[in-house]
């Protein structure tokens, strides 16, 4: 489908991904004003640790967690300093504890190691600690300010690719292909305005084209809609199926 995208976008003529970008981060700007990292956290540790908790979970289950996490551990080696077990127990809701405890301590320790204790802010820094991938390094390193490539989670895959700004399906291509478009001051607010426009207004299974601020700059206006028309009226008749053959 992505690679349709990008044909329609051509076929109506609605100009170079490159002479678009500008435009839709100006709308989307306006749009979504209060668009910003939804984890609560008040240093560089407790970002570290957010963006580590909030994988495979929501920032509101993480922020569940956190104040009263945060009150016990306030240094990389207040985490080593339990057994990791108890971790795991004051972690346990936002999910995978198991993995996300061990990491945690293991980026404690490095950091305790290697970083006299602080956060790092280079990515192949930060992609140094234990259960940090890309897209964490890229989370910690845009919000400290120190931006070095562009966040993508399914909501920016989603979106990128419905907006005719790149064909790839693999995060680390995407981000390629948003890194050669994007200008480089906006590389930290860029995903936010996405995720917040995916979240709000084009949603995975139901976009509304028809109140989008992009929608005369998006090749997907059309195509979403029928896509998803087709695949309601497929799961409509994968349903009926069965009973039909009784
Ligand atoms: S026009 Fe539709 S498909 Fe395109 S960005 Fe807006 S909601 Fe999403």
């Amino acid at each position: 489908m992505a690679r349709s995208y990008l044909h329609e976008a051509r076929r109506r003529g609605l100009g170079r991904r490159r002479d678009r970008i500008g435009p839709i981060i100006e709308r989307l700007a306006a749009e979504h004003e209060d668009a910003e990292i939804a984890l609560r956290f008040r240093s560089d540790l407790e970002l570290l640790v957010s963006v580590m908790l909030s994988a495979q979970t929501t920032d509101t289950n993480v922020n569940r967690v956190t104040p009263a996490l945060f009150e016990k551990y306030r240094r990389p080696e207040d985490y080593l300093a339990v057994p990791q077990e108890e971790l795991e127990r004051d972690i346990y809701a936002t999910g995978f504890f198991r993995q996300k405890a061990k990491a945690i301590r293991g980026s404690m320790r490095v950091l305790l190691e290697e970083f006299s204790g602080e956060v790092p802010r280079r990515l192949q820094d930060l992609l140094r600690l234990p259960g940090v991938a890309r897209k964490t390094a890229n989370v910690v390193a845009a919000e400290l300010g120190h931006a070095q490539g562009i966040v993508v989670d399914t909501h920016v895959r989603r979106l990128s690719q419905r907006l005719g700004l790149t064909r790839r399906e693999d995060p680390v291509k995407i981000e390629r292909d948003l890194q050669r478009i994007v200008p480089r001051a906006d590389w930290a607010r860029f995903p936010h305005l996405l995720i917040w426009h995916g979240r709000r207004v084009c949603d995975a299974r139901a976009p509304r084209c028809e109140i989008c601020v992009l929608e005369d700059l998006c090749p997907s206006s059309r195509l979403v809609g029928d896509a998803v028309r087709s695949s309601a009226a497929s799961g409509r008749a994968r349903a009926v199926a069965p009973s039909s053959r009784r």
